[in-house]
């Protein structure tokens, strides 16, 4: 087979002695019965069908390949699990996916851990119909509890403000927080535009020490405000060019902001 100038770049990506076995190649294939699926099929003298595919370079994959003796599906005489069979299996999961999704924004549960919120329970209720279930309300979460917290706060940044970009947020604040060593104060990067929902209290942000890159090493790593004057571990990473938090801000924090510094 003749290499194309891709062909021998791919190749030359391999190690010498590797560059043999990802050579490109073709594989002929015969049709035994059921839907033709690939490639341009050829009908041979015989009746035979078969199919030439062209592997590319580096492609190298272990082929599965029928036994004489392979089971058949008695709805349609097809190789078992035939096409029918497997949409059967995917609408099934996904029948199963959406009832979970109906389950989780059903009033009163909360959407995270399913278990319903008592009216004592501190919530977030999202008050914008949810962008997952058509004709759903917004979900409901607990707000005192963790995981039930991280789950609202990426519904908010991965669901709600896209589809909703001017909304306030409720679980969530485009800074990160820092708990300083030195005084024990809390510190968001947002500063101003803060939103002060870190999440439940206890033992919350960052401590004002740690390094956390946010990009690889070159990204850099974000750092509290200013500097509590804590010395040990590497010390307060404060009273430093801030390299910005972990989200960028929405209109709306911006809105925020404005009626705020109106006030
Ligand atoms: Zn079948
Ligand atoms: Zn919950
Ligand atoms: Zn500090
Ligand atoms: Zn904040």
């Amino acid at each position: 087979m003749d290499l194309s100038d891709e062909d021998r770049t791919t190749m030359n990506g391999w190690k010498p002695e590797y560059r043999d076995s990802a050579r490109p190649y073709t594989l002929v294939i015969r049709h035994e019965r059921g839907p033709i699926l690939i490639g341009q099929p050829q009908r041979l003298h015989d009746g035979t069908i078969t199919a030439h595919l062209g592997i590319p370079a580096g492609r190298r994959r272990s082929w599965h390949i029928v036994d004489e003796r392979y089971a058949v599906c008695a709805c349609c005489n097809h190789p078992h699990p035939c096409q029918e069979y497997a949409m059967e299996r995917v609408a099934d999961a996904e029948a199963d996916r959406l009832a979970r999704l109906l389950d989780s924004h059903a009033p009163g549960v909360c959407m995270a851990c399913r278990e319903p919120v008592t009216t004592r329970q501190k919530v977030i209720v999202f008050p914008e119909p949810s962008p997952l279930v058509p004709g759903a309300p917004g979900p409901t979460f607990h707000a005192n509890r963790w995981a039930c917290w991280a789950d609202a706060r990426s519904y908010e940044l991965g669901k709600r403000l896209p589809a909703h970009p001017n909304a306030a947020r409720l679980a969530s604040c485009p800074g990160l927080l820092f708990r300083h060593e030195g005084s024990g104060r809390e510190e968001c990067t947002a500063e101003r535009l803060c939103t002060g929902l870190h999440g439940p209290n206890g033992n919350r942000g960052m401590s004002c020490f740690t390094r956390t890159y946010m990009f690889g090493v070159n990204g850099g790593y974000p750092r509290p405000p200013s500097d509590c004057g804590y010395r040990q571990h590497g010390a307060c990473l404060g009273a430093d060019v801030s390299l910005g938090g972990p989200d960028p801000f929405t209109v709306g924090d911006e809105i925020d902001r404005n009626s705020w510094s109106r006030r």
